[in-house]
């Protein structure tokens, strides 16, 4: 039996694993993560599926742990090259469809239910769902029963002892294994393994949202939240329609996801207190609360646009208040930044997360992720979920609750692990680098162009074109230099004409060197010609464009 990590492990995101049994493959989600910021111009990144596309007839299926784009968001584009079952909680298969939907794959993916607490047998995997507390509702730790022994997942998980839906993290289940079968090998949620303590339950969110909404009364209340946190939404409508407004949703992933929710029965919102957008602008504002997508500042972004004053749907005025019911995740803080300051020069009353309690977090904190190992008590450990220092935190507390150093294996994306009689041991590696999505393309990006885009953006180009006549062994025209974000020089006329000079002197000498007229060696002379004029007089570094015609 192996487990091979394609992604989750050395970043927040693009969560992904394969589990091998019997030569078939169970995938562990198949999620996406948002580009850094110097990942100029990339919409998205995959985990590598250069494994999972070579070996795609041995894949019985994936299970997703819970609805988040990191667990889920891959598969559209998964999908398209290969075809298997979705297994996963019905919220969960629903937060899932619509990206596979959009991409057309819907009616040839088949989408298994689980309940809580179910166990399965998908091929030779034996599968047990259990419950547990995050920022979307329905989750699941997975437990694997395998003639190896049990492997438990935590999946993204916090141990909320009050969730709004009073459906808890059950410790039960995972203990009841522990002591009957022991749990062979535990993978656990890293995300907050640096951060000390126990996070707050979800349901102290409602209560600091009850007293900001009571401090507003008589104002619009704009709210925004991550679309798939069902409960704080929830719980947002809660205090709202109880404190006498109806509720109203912003943005299209909010209005789906609300749909969903109350399809299913996960959200609970009265038909007469849910009015369409179009429907509250004439009423007093002190009977209004809009719950809006944009909590992360995104640029396009209903809470964006509204603080830009470009929304269609709402003007906001110094009579509104908003409310980030979130925290910025990393590479996220300055678009929020940007959003609150827009806000506040509106005039908007903003209360965040920096002044008020007004988000918890969905990720188990050092005390409780000493619980679950605590619990569990497994033979051998592997923490995932995480940026690589959040990995060596939730090694250390591992070791520091008594699990042998030797039997924690520290992996990261590409790395597999072996299970075999002998213990759980480090085997080779599969491709794991990022995969980017920029507009259409799917992975014909690399680090090449990323690396051209980073010069581009930050010193410019110069480009220098010139014909050349081979058999006469002369230049024919040019050289003209043209240049976009190098220099603004109080005389850039100057400093062109200039390159152009030292360029002609430098292909001048080379062609009376008499060497063959190769336009590629030429090409180069006009590289390294400009390019040190270009270093000598600006100390910048442009990116350097010879364009040698022949005539
Ligand atoms: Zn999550
Ligand atoms: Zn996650």
């Amino acid at each position: 039996m192996t487990i091979t990590f394609l992604g989750g492990l050395g970043e927040i995101g693009r969560n992904c694993a394969a589990i091998e049994v019997e030569n078939r493959i169970m995938l562990l989600d198949c999620g996406i993560m948002f580009p850094e910021a110097d990942m100029l111009g990339v919409d998205l990144v995959l985990p590598d599926f250069t494994y999972l596309r070579e070996n795609s007839d041995r894949i019985e299926g994936c299970i997703l742990t819970h609805g988040h784009e990191d667990h889920t968001g891959g598969l559209s584009f998964l999908l398209r090259d290969c075809s298997f079952p979705l297994i996963g909680s019905p919220l969960t298969l629903g937060l899932a469809r619509n990206r596979i939907e959009e991409a057309g794959l819907l009616d040839r993916t088949r989408m298994i239910p689980v309940e809580d607490g179910s166990r399965h047998t998908f091929g030779p995997f034996e599968c047990e769902f259990i419950p547990v507390t995050h920022s979307v509702p329905n989750g699941f730790a997975t437990a694997f029963h395998t003639p190896q022994g049990t492997i438990l997942h935590t999946g993204d998980f916090k141990i909320d002892l009050n969730p709004v839906d009073g459906r808890r993290t059950d410790l039960a289940t995972m203990g009841a294994i522990a002591k009957d079968e022991g749990i062979r090998l535990l993978l656990a949620d890293s995300t907050n393994a640096d951060q000390h303590g126990h996070s707050r339950s979800e349901t102290t969110v409602g209560r600091v949202l009850r007293d900001v909404f009571a401090a507003h009364a008589g104002r619009r209340i704009i709210t925004a939240c991550f679309a798939s946190h069902i409960h704080r939404v929830q719980q947002i409508a809660d205090v709202a329609i109880e404190q006498g407004r109806v509720v109203a949703t912003l943005g299209l992933s909010m209005k789906k996801n609300v749909r969903l929710a109350r399809e299913l029965g996960v959200l609970n919102i009265p038909d007469d207190k849910l009015r369409d957008i179009n429907d509250v602008a004439g009423l007093p504002p002190g009977e209004v609360c809009v719950i809006s997508t944009g909590s992360q500042g995104e640029p396009m972004s209903a809470l964006s646009r509204m603080a830009a004053n470009e929304s269609k749907w709402l003007k906001l005025t110094p009579e509104d208040t908003v409310v980030l019911s979130s925290q910025p995740i990393p590479g996220n803080e300055m678009d929020v930044t940007k959003v609150i300051d827009a806000l506040f020069r509106l005039g908007v009353d903003v209360v965040h997360s920096g002044l008020e309690d007004v988000h918890a977090t969905g990720h188990a904190k050092a005390e409780e992720l000493k619980t679950i190992l605590s619990i569990t008590q497994p033979q051998w450990f592997t923490p995932v979920h995480g940026e690589y220092h959040h990995l060596v935190s939730h090694a250390r507390i591992a070791a520091g609750m008594g699990v042998d150093p030797d039997r924690i294996n520290l992996c990261e994306d590409g790395d597999q692990l072996i299970i075999s009689d002998k213990g759980v041991t480090k085997g080779g590696t599969v491709p794991a680098r990022y995969l980017y999505v920029d507009g259409a393309g799917v992975g014909d990006i690399g680090h090449g162009v990323l690396r051209d885009r980073q010069v581009l953006a930050e010193e410019g180009v110069v480009i220098v074109y010139l014909t050349i006549d081979v058999h006469a062994r002369e230049i024919a025209g040019g050289p003209e230099v043209i240049s976009r974000g190098w220099i603004a020089a109080s005389d850039p006329e100057e400093l062109l004409t200039e390159c152009a000079a030292t360029v002609r002197d430098a292909l001048a000498k080379t062609i009376a060197d008499g060497g063959a007229m190769d336009i590629e060696a030429l090409q180069k002379v006009v590289r390294r010609s400009a390019g040190r004029f270009v270093s000598d007089r600006t100390r910048r570094r442009p990116m350097i464009v010879p364009l040698v015609i022949e005539v």
